[in-house]
C-alpha cells in the first residue's frame, strides 16, 4: 500500500492550522506564547489492565497530537500501581497499538512503577510535615467517616498521632507487617471538605501482591490520585489531559503538587470521553466478553479494541481521522457509530485496490469458448489511481458467478443474468443464459451460456445491451478462500446504558462465515495488513490469526455502503 504516512511526526498534515482550535489547543497556543510553557510535554497514562479501544485511540490521538502540532513531547507511561489487575501482556500490547495508530513516545517507556521510590520519599515528607498518617479505621469505618455529598465526614480517631508513630507504622506497613486492609496511609487535608476527594484520601495501601515490573520488593502501593500527579511533575510533564470524571480529582492533584518539593508544576485538563453507539467501551465490559467467550479474544475483529479493528482491517488513518472528526469538547455526548464507519470506508474507497471475489458461487459454463482457450483480461487497480497496479483476469470456459447473480426469470428492476437475457461480466465479455442445469433437489448447479463475440469493450453488434454488470472469477484459475462477514457487536444503540444487560444486546449475526469462496488470482499475493475493495461487496483484509497459504482468510472491514442507516430511516 502507498498510504503509510505517519501521523506521529512534527507538522501533523492531519490537523491544518487553520481549522478552528479545540479548547486544549487554545490552552497550549497561550501557554507557549505567555511564556508559561516553554516546551510541550504530554503522556499517554494506560493501566496496562487490558486492551486499548476506540475510546482509548482518542486519547492517545490528544496526546500525541498536540505534542506533535506544537513541537513538544509526549511519553508513554504506564500507570501500573494496581499489580493484581495488570500484565506485561497488556503492557506489550498497548505498546504495540499506540505505534500501529502512528505514534512514537519520546524516549523509553515510562512506568509509575519506576517512581515508587521516590513517591515513597515524598509520603514520608507528607509525614514529616504533620500532613499524612497511618488510620487504621476498617474500609468500611472509613467510608462511614467519610461522610457524603451532603453531609461532612468526620475526622479519623487515628488523625492525631505523631510523626514519629506515622513513620514507625508507616515503616511497618512498607516491611509487609501488616495486612492487607488493616491501615492506610492518608493526606490530612478536610474531613469538612465540600469536594469528598479532599477529606483525607488515601496515599498508600497495603497490597501483597507481585508486581508485573516491580516484583515482590513492594508491599504497599501507591494511589492513583497520589502517584499521577507526581509522576507527571516527575517527567516534566506540562499538560496532563484526562477525561472529566477526574474533574473533581484537580484539587487533590493541585495539592500534592502545592505540598510537595516536586520539581515541575503540571497543570491538569479535562475532555469528555469518547462515547460511541452500538459499543461498549469500558475494560471491564470487554475483559467479560473475552473471558465468558462472547467473543474470540481482545482482537476479535467485532471488538472496539484497537487491536481488534487492525485485524478487522481497520486503517490507522480512518482512526485518526475520526478522532479529529469528533473533535475535543467538555461536554459528554454519544457519537453516531456511523461516523466511524464513514471514516474507515471513506480511506478505504481512496486507497483500497480493487478485486473481484465470489462469495456464493454459481458454475457458468460458456459453451461456445473453447476448454483449452485462456484470455489475459486486465483491469485497473483502482477507478481513479493509476499509481495501482492493473490486474490480469484469466477469462477460461467455466467460470464462478454470485449465486444471488443468476435468476431462471426476473422481472425488470433485476439487472443481472437472467435466462435469454444479457449481462456484462466486469473487464470481460458480455454473454446471454441459455440454460440452467439442475440438481435432484431442483437447486441451479450450473448456468449455460455464450459469449457475444466482439464485446470486449464493445456493446454487441446486433445492438441488444445488457443491462447490468457482475462480477467473476475463473473456475480454473482462481483462490478458494473463506470470507468472515462482520457486522456490529451489539444490535441496540445503547447496550449498557440504564443498568442494562449488555450480553442481552450481542447480535446473534455479527459473524457470517463463508467457506467457499472464489477470489480473483492475484488475490494470491495478498498480505496481512493489505486492503482490498471486493468489488460489490465490501472492503477485505487478510485476518492475522486464522489465515494461511492453503487457505486464506478474509475479514470483512466494512460492507460498501451503510446498510443500518437504510434500516433506521425505514
Ligand atoms: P476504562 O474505563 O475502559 O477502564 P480507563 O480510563 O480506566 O478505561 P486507562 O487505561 O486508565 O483506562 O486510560 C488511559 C487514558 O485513556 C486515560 O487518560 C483515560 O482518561 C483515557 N480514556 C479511557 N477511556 C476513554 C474514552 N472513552 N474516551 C477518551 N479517553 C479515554
Ligand atoms: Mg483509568
Amino acid at each position: 500500500m502507498s498510504d503509510q504516512s505517519s501521523a506521529g511526526g512534527r507538522g501533523n498534515p492531519d490537523t491544518p492550522s487553520e481549522k478552528p482550535q479545540h479548547f486544549i489547543q487554545q490552552i497550549i497556543r497561550k501557554d507557549l506564547e505567555s511564556g508559561q510553557t516553554a516546551k510541550v510535554v504530554t503522556r499517554f497514562p494506560p493501566e496496562p489492565n487490558g486492551y486499548l479501544h476506540i475510546g482509548h485511540a482518542k486519547s492517545i490521538c490528544l496526546n500525541f497530537g498536540m505534542a506533535a502540532e506544537f513541537g513538544g513531547d509526549c511519553h508513554l507511561r504506564f500507570d501500573d500501581t494496581n499489580p493484581e489487575k495488570e500484565s506485561e501482556e497488556y503492557v506489550n500490547a498497548i505498546k504495540a497499538d499506540v505505534q500501529w495508530l502512528g505514534f512514537q513516545w519520546a524516549g523509553d517507556v515510562r512506568y509509575t512503577s519506576d517512581y515508587f521510590e521516590q513517591l515513597h520519599k515524598w509520603a514520608l515528607h507528607l509525614i514529616r510535615e504533620g500532613k499524612a498518617y497511618v488510620c487504621d479505621l476498617s474500609p468500611d469505618e472509613a467510608r462511614e467517616y467519610r461522610g457524603t455529598l451532603t453531609e461532612p465526614g468526620r475526622d479519623s480517631p487515628y488523625r492525631d498521632r505523631s510523626v514519629e508513630e506515622n513513620l514507625t507504622l508507616f515503616e511497618k506497613m512498607r516491611l509487609g507487617e501488616f495486612d492487607e486492609g488493616s491501615c492506610a496511609l492518608r493526606a490530612k487535608i478536610d474531613m469538612a471538605a465540600p469536594n469528598i476527594n479532599l477529606r483525607d484520601p488515601i496515599i498508600y495501601r497495603i497490597k501483597k501482591a507481585h508486581h508485573h515490573h516491580t516484583g515482590d520488593i513492594w508491599s504497599i502501593y501507591p494511589s492513583y490520585d497520589f502517584a499521577h500527579g507526581q509522576s507527571d511533575a516527575l517527567e516534566g510533564v506540562t499538560h496532563s489531559i484526562c477525561t472529566l470524571e477526574f474533574e473533581d480529582h484537580r484539587p487533590l492533584y493541585n495539592w500534592f503538587i502545592e505540598n510537595l518539593p516536586v520539581p515541575t508544576a503540571p497543570r491538569q485538563y479535562e475532555f469528555a470521553r469518547l462515547n460511541i453507539n452500538y459499543t461498549v467501551t469500558s475494560k471491564r465490559k470487554l475483559r467479560q466478553l473475552v473471558d465468558e467467550e462472547h467473543v474470540d479474544g481482545w482482537d476479535d475483529p467485532r471488538m472496539p479494541t484497537i487491536s481488534g479493528m487492525r485485524r478487522r482491517g481497520y486503517p490507522p488513518e480512518a482512526l485518526r481521522n475520526f478522532c479529529t472528526a469528533i473533535g475535543v469538547t467538555r461536554s459528554d455526548s454519544v457519537v453516531d457509530v456511523g461516523m466511524l464507519e464513514y471514516a474507515v470506508r471513506d480511506h478505504l474507497d481512496k486507497n483500497a485496490p480493487r478485486a473481484m471475489c465470489v462469495l456464493d458461487p454459481l458454475k457458468v459454463t460458456l459453451t461456445n469458448y473453447e476448454a483449452d482457450r485462456t484470455e489475459e483480461m486486465r483491469a485497473p487497480g483502482h477507478p481513479n489511481r493509476d499509481d495501482f497496479n492493473e490486474r490480469v483476469l484469466p477469462f477460461t470456459q467455466t467460470l464462478f458467478i454470485e449465486r444471488e447473480d443468476f435468476r431462471e426469470e426476473a422481472n425488470k428492476k433485476y439487472k443481472r443474468l437472467v435466462l435469454g437475457k444479457r449481462v456484462r461480466l466486469r473487464n470481460a465479455y458480455v454473454i446471454e443464459a441459455d440454460e440452467a442445469i439442475k440438481n435432484e433437489q431442483g437447486e441451479v448447479i450450473e448456468v449455460r451460456a455464450r459469449v457475444i463475440e466482439g464485446t470486449l469493450g464493445n456493446d454487441p453488434a446486433d445492438g441488444v445491451k445488457p443491462k447490468g454488470v457482475i462480477h467473476w472469477v475463473s473456475a480454473t484459475h482462481h483462490l478458494s478462500c473463506e470470507v468472515r462477514q462482520y457486522d456490529r457487536l451489539f444490535n441496540d444503540p445503547s447496550p449498557d446504558s440504564g443498568g442494562k444487560d449488555f450480553l442481552q444486546a450481542i447480535n446473534p449475526e455479527s459473524l457470517r462465515v463463508l467457506n467457499n469462496c472464489k477470489a480473483e488470482i492475484s488475490l494470491a499475493n495478498a498480505r496481512v495488513g493489505d486492503h482490498f475493495q471486493f468489488e460489490r461487496s465490501g472492503y477485505f483484509c487478510l485476518d492475522s490469526r486464522y489465515s494461511t497459504l492453503e487457505k486464506p482468510v478474509f475479514n470483512r472491514t466494512i460492507e460498501l455502503r451503510d446498510t443500518w442507516a437504510k434500516i433506521q430511516n425505514q
